[in-house]
């Protein structure tokens, strides 16, 4: 009977997201003509809150920073479900030849979180006029800062805005899956991420004379390397982890022993008691090394965002539903990445699902990897975006 039901109401909420679906792509390219970096999306903001005012939504503003969220109560008391979108964008220089190219030098959407936003917008806007269906409320979190570590997800929850919500779902575009596909996976899905910084110290001194000297940048290479064998040797080979240096920094002149170096790192992980140990690892070779040179080092830590875990009972609910939008061969497994996403912070604290909705098509132009100079989507994505959210507050809160 529910099913029957659902289906016809969910008939005249699709109609309604296609009527919509003008300015769901007009907003997409007004947010990708303006983008803001990470902690300043001042006028994003204003933007979004605009439009949550506009549908009738309950508005907070200046939540952990530039964050917001409308609240979308139902006619009937019920569930509460938090939808999330992204909206910040990146320092990249947008390369694309579109007439709704970047008009803010140097920085671009090129992570689809303009898509992401407008989608979520779309979603509130659409949902906002079928009220009286509703039994429980939809909290539509526009989070800022995702691309810049400690990230907008922490200081949102922090303000306490998942108080009293059952469920979490969040959605990503991908240019790497074909239009029309959606990728769902339980578990560890993406790594947590940690930054580092070691300095050495050793003594400076004339490059004739090593012996009268400690060579911080010998000892940092010898650091270099034997980090490496921290993947190869200590880590149990069945699980994954990734440590990557990205800088190391030593020496002003051909003919000087360097007293300094300076090594930047990034170490990936999903399991915790590997996270753990890969801090060990390198905290004890660290002080090893130096300490065999004569030098001493000074190790800054970071711990950036947690592994993502989508939850099993929701993800296999989301995979299902999912397969009603689109078929079930469109539903492909999201595999697991070493990369990160601060969503993971809303599902350590309630359970939910982040998935994956496919944007590349048959144009070159949608194939570009993200944080690429060109990337681009399809814009048909928001569409299924919208319908699979849609989807899941029917079958919650209907
Ligand atoms: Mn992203």
């Amino acid at each position: 009977m529910k099913t029957v039901q659902h289906n016809e109401v969910l008939e005249s909420i699709f109609i309604e997201l296609d009527r919509n679906f003008e300015d769901v792509k007009n907003w997409r390219r007004y947010l990708h003509q303006h983008p803001e970096l990470s902690f300043e999306e001042v006028h994003t903001a204003k933007f979004i809150e605009e439009k949550l005012v506009s549908f009738g939504l309950e508005v907070q503003t200046q939540i952990g920073g530039t964050g917001l969220i409308g609240v979308l109560k139902g006619a009937e008391q019920g569930k509460t479900i938090a939808l999330r979108a992204d909206f910040d964008a990146l320092p990249i220089d947008d390369e694309k030849d579109v007439p709704y190219k970047s008009l803010n030098q140097g920085v671009m959407h090129a992570c689809g979180h303009d898509g992401h936003t407008s989608a979520l917008l779309g979603t509130a806007k659409t949902l906002s006029k079928f009220r009286e269906s509703i039994k429980g409320t939809i909290i539509f979190v526009f989070q800022h800062a995702e691309e810049k570590p400690p990230g907008g997800a922490k200081f949102m929850i922090e303000e306490k805005i998942l108080d009293g919500v059952d469920y979490v779902f969040g959605a990503h575009l991908a240019s790497n899956i074909p239009i029309g596909k959606a990728a769902v996976g339980e578990g560890y899905r993406m790594a947590a991420v940690d930054k580092f910084e070691i300095i050495v110290e050793g003594k400076g001194g004339h490059g004739a004379k090593p012996h009268e000297s400690i060579d911080a940048l010998v000892i940092g290479t010898t650091i270099v390397n034997s980090l490496q064998q921290i993947v190869s040797r200590k880590i149990d080979p069945l699980k994954s982890a990734v440590v990557t240096i990205g800088i190391f920094h030593a020496g002003t002149a051909f003919n000087v022993i360097p007293d300094t170096v300076r090594i930047e790192g990034t170490v990936r992980t999903f399991d915790g008691k590997v996270r753990e140990q890969v801090e060990g690892d390198i905290n004890s070779i660290v002080k090893g090394i130096t300490s065999g040179f004569h030098a001493t080092y000074k190790i800054d830590y970071l711990h950036g965002y947690p592994a993502l875990f989508n939850h099993k009972k929701e993800t296999e609910t989301v995979r299902e539903l999912l397969s009603e939008v689109f078929t079930e061969a469109a539903v492909i497994e999201m595999e697991p990445s070493m990369g990160s996403e601060d969503f993971a912070y809303f599902l350590k604290e309630k359970p939910g699902t982040y998935f994956k909705i496919g944007s590349q098509n048959d144009n070159e132009n949608t194939h570009f990897p993200h944080h690429h100079p060109k990337f681009d989507f399809d814009e048909g994505a928001l569409l299924n975006i919208e319908k699979s959210f849609v989807k899941i507050v029917v079958h919650y809160l209907f």
